[in-house]
């Protein structure tokens, strides 16, 4: 099996990268904070408050989730209901901040993400796959941008959809994520010693994927 982690802060285009990337070596990609999006969905809809640890971790015993593959795309389940569309409001993105400071949630996941990385070659995104959940990953990346062109590409990628955008309220929403997801006491935003960082401020969408590419086949070429 190879592994690649690419962690980095909300808006670095991580997913839109790390999903061309495995397609183009025919790897798996695992999205994983799509898994603390669904207990954050889990929570809202059972009126849980997420930043009650003890309510929440209550939760966990009664939530199943699974990912699964539909044609190479992933696809979320919380006790089998296909939450992948639920998951990606603006209120599930602070909300997954949120429960995920939470130490009980962060070890129901674990088990979980490392699973998926034994049975098959992945390219996995989060904040921590680097320095916790694959510490011996075969490559690390670090992909961060500043946080002013994080927020320009979201507010482009609302407009594309038609969906009315404020920018400074997702500027806003930007920098607050990665103030709790970086000072978080357990496994917090941060790059691993052995990642290349990426920063990709500079460059358009392409670049990034060719650099990230590159940077995936010399790992191999290394192996
Ligand atoms: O990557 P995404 O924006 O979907 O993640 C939502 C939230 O889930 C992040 O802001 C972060 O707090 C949390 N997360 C995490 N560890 C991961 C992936 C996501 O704490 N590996």
């Amino acid at each position: 099996m190879f592994s690649v982690a690419i962690d980095g802060p909300a808006g670095a285009g991580k997913s839109t990268i790390a999903r061309t990337a495995a397609a183009e070596f025919g790897f798996i990609y695992v999205d994983t904070g799509a898994l603390y999006r669904t207990i954050a969905l889990a929570c809202i809809e059972c009126g849980a408050d997420v930043q009650d640890a003890d309510a929440v971790t209550a939760l966990l015993p009664q939530l199943q989730i699974r990912l699964v593959y539909q044609d190479a795309v992933q696809r979320v389940l919380l006790n089998d209901r296909d939450v992948s569309d639920m998951i990606r409001t603006e209120q599930v993105s602070m909300s997954a901040s949120l429960v995920s400071r939470i130490p009980g949630v962060r070890a129901f996941l674990l088990h979980l993400q490392r699973q998926l990385a034994q049975e098959q070659s992945v390219i996995m995104d989060g904040r921590d796959i680097g320095t916790v959940v694959l510490p011996e990953a075969n490559v690390k990346i670090f992909l961060t941008a500043s946080p002013e062109s994080r927020a320009d590409r979201r507010l482009l990628q609302l407009q594309q959809q038609g969906e009315k955008a404020d920018y400074e309220a997702i500027y806003r929403d930007i920098v607050q994520r990665d103030e709790q997801d970086m000072h978080r006491v357990v496994a917090p935003l941060k790059q691993a010693e052995d990642a290349v960082v990426l920063d990709t401020t500079e460059m358009t969408l392409e670049q990034s994927i060719r650099a990230v590419c590159e940077i995936i086949r010399k790992g191999m070429d290394e192996k």
